[in-house]
């Protein structure tokens, strides 16, 4: 297990096939990541909560519900040029991050009654 390089939680670290990092977050799920933006995180956006944030919860919401736009492909790497846009996205609003929450925790549920620690809904 390494650290997310996206959120820092522990994560699967699929071996390296190409120039992306291949992970599979409990937080953010699974995504590729080229070298060129695994670097500009680490040295640019070290403590950069909200853009982690926004780059977190889009990977999220490409992984459950395939409805993310300047991506038609899933398995494509996510590079520089689309952390731009994803950086200019509004944070969604409470009714929204609430509603997502709720569907996050219904796909991982496995049985009716399950409780779930609201503050690391990941876990
Ligand atoms: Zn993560």
């Amino acid at each position: 297990m390494t650290e997310c390089v996206i959120c820092g939680e522990r994560a699967k670290t699929f071996p390296r096939t190409g120039y992306y990092t291949h992970q599979d977050c409990p937080r953010c799920g699974e995504f590729k990541i080229s070298g060129t933006l695994e670097v500009i995180l680490q040295k640019n956006y070290p403590k950069d909560h909200e853009a982690r944030t926004k780059l977190s919860g889009w990977v999220r919401k490409r992984n459950m519900f395939g409805e993310v736009p300047h991506c038609s492909d899933k398995d494509e790497a996510i590079n520089s040029y689309l952390f731009d846009k994803i950086k200019a996205m509004l944070i969604p609003g409470i009714p929204e991050r609430a509603s997502r929450l709720l569907e996050f925790k219904v796909r991982r549920q496995k049985s009716i009654g399950q409780v779930f620690n609201r503050d690391n809904p990941a876990l």
